[in-house]
């Protein structure tokens, strides 16, 4: 793996208005330099411990993205620093990350996660559930976050119809929604495998991991 000339070769190709997030999950701080010299500056990754560490010991203007499901108790460690979530699929997350940041003097960008695929093992919440939370008083009264789109996650598999059709679900949700909450911008979809289906489809955000690191290994 060549990570800089592939950094190059994704920040060549994508659309202008399509950002890269550069998922580096499991990958060591050699692998995320490498790709910040070569000019790339939003990193994801999906666990809290790991990013931290990561946040910690790379360059500071490094912008971080969570993109993995996120429990309540640890949000306190990247409140500090994180720039997006990209999974919110609660109210109480959300007052969680709202108390964390409020106690850092910051306010957080948040993403509502969406579920589109038709398996049913990915988490996410239904159009009516996420315009329950953009609705509520609760959220009104958030001072420290702000809900800037939406997020999902298609089936994985080889059927790009079905992603497709994954992807234009959730893009005709992001459309409704963005009549009724105009600050909602940002549509992240597409990974390694599907990011060319989820820009055709209107994604403005693709999170890459290892068409740009390589094969991750979990031992
Ligand atoms: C790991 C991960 C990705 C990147 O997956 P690749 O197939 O390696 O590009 C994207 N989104 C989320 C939420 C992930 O956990």
């Amino acid at each position: 793996m060549n990570i800089s000339e592939n950094i190059k070769k994704y920040r060549s190709e994508l659309p202008e208005n399509v950002k890269l997030v550069a998922i580096s999950k499991t990958k060591p701080n050699e692998d995320l330099l490498e790709a910040y010299r070569a000019g790339q500056r939003i990193f994801g990754e999906n666990k809290i411990q790991e990013m931290t560490d990561k946040w910690e010991q790379l360059p500071e203007d490094i912008e971080w993205h969570m993109v993995g499901h996120v429990q309540r108790n640890k949000v306190k460690y990247m409140a500090p620093f994180v720039s997006l979530i990209h999974a919110v699929d609660s109210l109480k997350l959300l007052k969680e990350i709202n108390k964390r940041a409020r106690q850092n003097e910051r306010s957080i960008r948040c993403l509502l996660q969406i579920k589109i695929a038709e398996e049913d093992s990915k988490f996410g919440i239904s159009a009516e559930e996420a315009r329950e939370i953009l609705d509520s008083e609760a959220y009104a009264k958030m001072e420290h976050v702000k809900i800037v789109g939406l997020m999902g996650m298609a089936t994985f598999t080889e059927d790009m119809e079905q992603v497709k059709r994954e992807f234009q679900h959730l893009k005709k949700i992001f459309d409704e929604f963005q009549k009724d909450y105009p600050d909602l911008q940002e549509l992240s979809m597409g990974m390694s495998g599907d990011y060319q289906v989820a820009i055709e489809c209107g994604s403005t955000m693709v999170r890459i991991g290892s068409s740009i690191f390589g094969a991750r290994n979990y031992n």
